[in-house]
Protein backbone atom coordinates (compact mmCIF):
# COMPACT_ATOMS: atom_id res chain seq x y z
CA UNK A 1 0.00 0.00 0.00
CA UNK A 2 1.37 3.26 -0.99
CA UNK A 3 2.06 5.82 1.59
CA UNK A 4 0.41 8.54 -0.51
CA UNK A 5 -1.71 8.42 -3.81
CA UNK A 6 -3.49 11.38 -5.58
CA UNK A 7 -5.76 10.12 -7.97
CA UNK A 8 -6.65 12.22 -10.65
CA UNK A 9 -6.26 15.30 -8.89
CA UNK A 10 -7.11 19.08 -10.42
CA UNK A 11 -7.01 22.14 -8.52
CA UNK A 12 -7.81 25.46 -9.80
CA UNK A 13 -7.74 28.87 -8.20
CA UNK A 14 -10.15 31.31 -8.89
CA UNK A 15 -12.74 31.62 -11.41
CA UNK A 16 -13.58 32.66 -14.34
CA UNK A 17 -11.58 34.34 -16.78
CA UNK A 18 -9.03 34.52 -13.42
CA UNK A 19 -9.24 30.67 -12.59
CA UNK A 20 -5.69 29.44 -12.49
CA UNK A 21 -4.94 25.51 -13.17
CA UNK A 22 -2.11 24.63 -10.72
CA UNK A 23 -2.82 20.71 -11.28
CA UNK A 24 -4.38 19.41 -14.10
CA UNK A 25 -5.42 15.43 -13.21
CA UNK A 26 -2.42 14.79 -11.82
CA UNK A 27 -1.75 11.04 -10.55
CA UNK A 28 0.94 9.44 -8.41
CA UNK A 29 1.69 7.27 -5.97
CA UNK A 30 4.71 7.58 -2.87
CA UNK A 31 5.81 4.02 -1.90
CA UNK A 32 6.37 3.40 1.56
CA UNK A 33 9.62 4.18 2.85
CA UNK A 34 10.99 5.88 -0.77
CA UNK A 35 12.43 9.01 -0.84
CA UNK A 36 10.52 11.17 -3.75
CA UNK A 37 11.38 14.80 -4.45
CA UNK A 38 8.68 16.53 -6.44
CA UNK A 39 11.29 19.01 -9.35
CA UNK A 40 9.59 21.49 -11.93
CA UNK A 41 9.94 25.23 -12.49
CA UNK A 42 8.40 27.90 -10.25
CA UNK A 43 4.90 27.58 -10.91
CA UNK A 44 4.40 24.38 -12.16
CA UNK A 45 2.36 22.97 -8.90
CA UNK A 46 5.03 21.52 -7.05
CA UNK A 47 3.71 23.29 -3.44
CA UNK A 48 0.22 22.70 -4.29
CA UNK A 49 0.44 19.51 -4.94
CA UNK A 50 2.37 18.91 -1.48
CA UNK A 51 -0.05 21.14 0.16
CA UNK A 52 -3.02 18.81 -1.18
CA UNK A 53 -0.87 15.55 -0.65
CA UNK A 54 -1.01 16.79 3.24
CA UNK A 55 -4.13 17.91 3.61
CA UNK A 56 -3.49 21.50 4.38
CA UNK A 57 -5.18 22.44 0.92
CA UNK A 58 -8.19 20.87 -0.62
CA UNK A 59 -8.15 19.80 -4.30
CA UNK A 60 -10.78 20.63 -6.47
CA UNK A 61 -11.52 17.33 -8.38
CA UNK A 62 -9.99 13.83 -7.61
CA UNK A 63 -8.76 11.97 -4.72
CA UNK A 64 -6.10 12.03 -2.04
CA UNK A 65 -5.34 8.65 -0.19
CA UNK A 66 -3.34 8.81 3.62
CA UNK A 67 -1.89 5.83 4.42
CA UNK A 68 -5.79 4.18 4.54
CA UNK A 69 -7.50 7.16 4.85
CA UNK A 70 -9.22 9.34 2.15
CA UNK A 71 -8.62 12.64 3.19
CA UNK A 72 -10.94 14.19 0.50
CA UNK A 73 -13.98 15.44 1.86
CA UNK A 74 -12.93 15.29 5.58
CA UNK A 75 -13.87 18.55 7.95
CA UNK A 76 -10.67 20.58 9.03
CA UNK A 77 -10.87 19.54 12.49
CA UNK A 78 -10.91 15.89 11.09
CA UNK A 79 -7.50 16.82 8.78
CA UNK A 80 -5.93 18.43 11.84
CA UNK A 81 -6.02 15.62 13.19
CA UNK A 82 -4.71 13.40 10.75
CA UNK A 83 -2.27 15.36 9.94
CA UNK A 84 -1.36 15.52 13.95
CA UNK A 85 -1.00 11.48 13.91
CA UNK A 86 0.72 10.68 10.54
CA UNK A 87 2.22 13.30 9.03
CA UNK A 88 5.84 15.76 10.17
CA UNK A 89 6.75 18.49 8.27
CA UNK A 90 10.36 20.54 6.84
CA UNK A 91 10.02 23.92 5.45
CA UNK A 92 12.73 26.02 3.94
CA UNK A 93 11.70 28.82 6.78
CA UNK A 94 12.45 26.27 9.64
CA UNK A 95 9.65 27.62 11.57
CA UNK A 96 10.88 26.86 15.02
CA UNK A 97 9.13 28.61 18.20
CA UNK A 98 11.67 31.00 19.16
CA UNK A 99 11.55 31.59 22.75
CA UNK A 100 11.51 27.32 23.43
CA UNK A 101 14.42 25.26 23.53
CA UNK A 102 15.59 23.12 20.61
CA UNK A 103 13.98 20.35 22.65
CA UNK A 104 11.31 21.89 23.59
CA UNK A 105 10.91 22.76 19.84
CA UNK A 106 11.27 18.95 19.34
CA UNK A 107 8.59 18.11 21.55
CA UNK A 108 5.83 20.32 21.07
CA UNK A 109 4.41 18.10 18.06
CA UNK A 110 4.13 15.29 20.32
CA UNK A 111 2.89 17.61 22.91
CA UNK A 112 0.08 18.97 21.12
CA UNK A 113 -1.43 15.42 20.20
CA UNK A 114 -1.25 14.67 23.82
CA UNK A 115 1.07 11.76 22.61
CA UNK A 116 3.90 11.12 25.19
CA UNK A 117 7.38 11.26 24.10
CA UNK A 118 9.49 7.73 23.61
CA UNK A 119 12.61 8.97 25.15
CA UNK A 120 14.35 5.93 23.64
CA UNK A 121 13.22 7.14 20.05
CA UNK A 122 13.84 10.62 20.87
CA UNK A 123 17.41 10.43 22.17
CA UNK A 124 18.15 8.03 19.29
CA UNK A 125 16.58 10.91 16.94
CA UNK A 126 18.85 13.51 18.48
CA UNK A 127 21.97 11.38 18.40
CA UNK A 128 21.87 10.40 14.66
CA UNK A 129 21.24 14.25 14.00
CA UNK A 130 24.28 15.26 15.94
CA UNK A 131 21.89 17.42 18.17
CA UNK A 132 22.96 16.21 21.88
CA UNK A 133 24.92 19.37 23.08
CA UNK A 134 22.00 21.67 21.67
CA UNK A 135 19.35 20.96 23.53
CA UNK A 136 19.19 23.79 25.54
CA UNK A 137 19.53 26.38 22.92
CA UNK A 138 17.20 28.42 21.71
CA UNK A 139 16.85 29.24 17.88
CA UNK A 140 18.70 32.31 17.84
CA UNK A 141 21.79 30.26 19.09
CA UNK A 142 22.28 27.82 16.81
CA UNK A 143 23.52 28.04 13.30
CA UNK A 144 20.84 27.47 9.93
CA UNK A 145 22.20 23.78 9.60
CA UNK A 146 21.64 23.21 13.41
CA UNK A 147 18.01 24.83 13.37
CA UNK A 148 17.07 22.50 10.36
CA UNK A 149 18.16 19.56 12.17
CA UNK A 150 16.13 20.61 14.87
CA UNK A 151 13.03 20.93 12.44
CA UNK A 152 14.29 17.53 11.07
CA UNK A 153 14.07 15.77 14.66
CA UNK A 154 10.48 17.84 15.42
CA UNK A 155 9.30 16.33 12.31
CA UNK A 156 10.45 12.78 12.90
CA UNK A 157 9.93 12.85 16.55
CA UNK A 158 6.19 11.37 16.80
CA UNK A 159 6.99 8.27 14.14
CA UNK A 160 4.73 9.90 11.36
CA UNK A 161 3.70 8.03 8.59
CA UNK A 162 5.48 10.84 5.47
CA UNK A 163 7.41 13.51 5.91
CA UNK A 164 6.73 16.72 3.63
CA UNK A 165 9.52 18.64 3.34
CA UNK A 166 9.54 21.65 1.06
CA UNK A 167 12.94 23.16 -0.32
CA UNK A 168 14.69 21.66 3.35
CA UNK A 169 17.89 23.05 2.16
CA UNK A 170 16.85 26.39 0.68
CA UNK A 171 18.35 28.57 3.22
CA UNK A 172 21.27 26.33 3.54
CA UNK A 173 24.83 25.83 2.78
CA UNK A 174 25.78 23.03 0.58
CA UNK A 175 27.41 21.60 3.58
CA UNK A 176 24.62 21.73 6.23
CA UNK A 177 22.04 20.94 3.01
CA UNK A 178 24.16 17.94 2.89
CA UNK A 179 23.50 17.11 6.34
CA UNK A 180 20.26 17.21 6.61
CA UNK A 181 19.35 15.42 3.63
CA UNK A 182 21.84 13.02 4.12
CA UNK A 183 19.42 12.45 7.91
CA UNK A 184 16.59 12.41 5.76
CA UNK A 185 17.80 9.90 3.54
CA UNK A 186 19.30 7.49 6.65
CA UNK A 187 15.52 7.54 8.04
CA UNK A 188 14.45 6.43 5.04
CA UNK A 189 17.06 3.16 4.58
CA UNK A 190 16.74 2.71 8.36
CA UNK A 191 13.65 3.28 9.83
CA UNK A 192 11.43 3.52 6.99
CA UNK A 193 10.05 6.46 6.84
CA UNK A 194 8.53 7.91 3.98
CA UNK A 195 9.50 11.27 2.40
CA UNK A 196 8.46 13.62 -0.59
CA UNK A 197 10.60 17.02 -0.97
CA UNK A 198 9.90 19.59 -2.98
CA UNK A 199 13.48 21.46 -4.39
CA UNK A 200 14.79 23.14 -7.37
CA UNK A 201 18.25 21.30 -6.53
CA UNK A 202 19.50 18.63 -8.59
CA UNK A 203 21.84 18.15 -5.62
CA UNK A 204 19.33 17.90 -3.32
CA UNK A 205 17.36 15.39 -5.43
CA UNK A 206 19.57 13.20 -6.41
CA UNK A 207 19.39 12.07 -2.83
CA UNK A 208 15.72 10.83 -3.23
CA UNK A 209 14.99 7.22 -4.63
CA UNK A 210 12.91 8.48 -7.46
CA UNK A 211 12.36 12.32 -8.76
CA UNK A 212 8.79 13.41 -10.64
CA UNK A 213 8.75 15.88 -12.85
CA UNK A 214 6.12 18.44 -12.95
CA UNK A 215 5.56 20.99 -15.88
CA UNK A 216 1.94 23.00 -16.19
CA UNK A 217 0.18 21.07 -13.39
CA UNK A 218 1.28 18.09 -14.95
CA UNK A 219 3.22 14.90 -14.49
CA UNK A 220 5.43 14.92 -17.46
CA UNK A 221 8.50 12.56 -16.87
CA UNK A 222 10.31 10.76 -13.70
CA UNK A 223 13.61 9.08 -13.18
CA UNK A 224 14.33 6.53 -10.81
CA UNK A 225 17.59 6.51 -8.71
CA UNK A 226 18.61 10.30 -9.89
CA UNK A 227 22.16 11.38 -9.92
CA UNK A 228 22.63 15.17 -9.75
CA UNK A 229 23.86 14.96 -13.77
CA UNK A 230 20.50 13.05 -14.73
CA UNK A 231 18.51 15.18 -12.56
CA UNK A 232 19.62 18.23 -14.59
P1 LIG B 1 5.43 25.90 -7.59
O1 LIG B 1 5.44 25.43 -6.17
O2 LIG B 1 5.84 24.86 -8.57
O3 LIG B 1 6.19 27.18 -7.80
P2 LIG B 1 2.67 26.59 -7.05
O4 LIG B 1 2.00 25.34 -6.63
O5 LIG B 1 3.09 27.53 -5.97
O6 LIG B 1 3.91 26.23 -7.99
O7 LIG B 1 1.73 27.40 -8.05
C1 LIG B 1 1.09 26.80 -9.18
C2 LIG B 1 0.21 27.84 -9.85
O8 LIG B 1 -0.88 28.18 -8.99
C3 LIG B 1 0.93 29.14 -10.16
O9 LIG B 1 0.40 29.66 -11.36
C4 LIG B 1 0.55 30.03 -8.99
O10 LIG B 1 0.59 31.39 -9.36
C5 LIG B 1 -0.86 29.55 -8.69
N1 LIG B 1 -1.22 29.72 -7.25
C6 LIG B 1 -0.60 29.12 -6.20
N2 LIG B 1 -1.22 29.45 -5.06
C7 LIG B 1 -2.25 30.26 -5.39
C8 LIG B 1 -3.27 30.94 -4.65
N3 LIG B 1 -3.36 30.82 -3.32
N4 LIG B 1 -4.15 31.67 -5.34
C9 LIG B 1 -4.08 31.78 -6.69
N5 LIG B 1 -3.15 31.19 -7.44
C10 LIG B 1 -2.25 30.43 -6.80
P1 LIG C 1 26.11 5.68 3.09
O1 LIG C 1 27.53 5.61 3.60
O2 LIG C 1 25.15 4.77 3.81
O3 LIG C 1 25.99 5.57 1.60
P2 LIG C 1 26.01 8.55 2.95
O4 LIG C 1 25.51 9.56 3.94
O5 LIG C 1 27.43 8.57 2.58
O6 LIG C 1 25.58 7.11 3.52
O7 LIG C 1 25.15 8.69 1.62
C1 LIG C 1 23.87 8.22 1.59
C2 LIG C 1 23.41 8.35 0.17
O8 LIG C 1 23.16 9.72 -0.12
C3 LIG C 1 24.42 7.88 -0.86
O9 LIG C 1 24.29 6.51 -1.18
C4 LIG C 1 24.10 8.73 -2.06
O10 LIG C 1 23.06 8.13 -2.83
C5 LIG C 1 23.56 9.99 -1.44
N1 LIG C 1 24.58 11.02 -1.41
C6 LIG C 1 25.56 11.19 -0.52
N2 LIG C 1 26.31 12.28 -0.80
C7 LIG C 1 25.79 12.81 -1.92
C8 LIG C 1 26.09 13.96 -2.72
N3 LIG C 1 27.10 14.79 -2.45
N4 LIG C 1 25.31 14.21 -3.79
C9 LIG C 1 24.29 13.41 -4.07
N5 LIG C 1 23.93 12.31 -3.37
C10 LIG C 1 24.67 12.01 -2.30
Amino acid sequence: VPAVTADGVSKVYGTGDAAVHALRGVGVAFATGAFTAIMGPSGSGKSTLMHCLAGLDTVTSGRIVLGDAEITGMSDRQLTMLRRDRVGFVFQAFNLLPTLTAEQNILLPLELSGHRPDREWFAHVVDVLGLGDRLRHRPNELSGGQQQRVACARAIVARPKVIFADEPTGNLDSRAGAEVLGFLRSSVREMGQTIVMVTHDPVAASYADRVVFLRDGEIVSEIVRPTPESVL
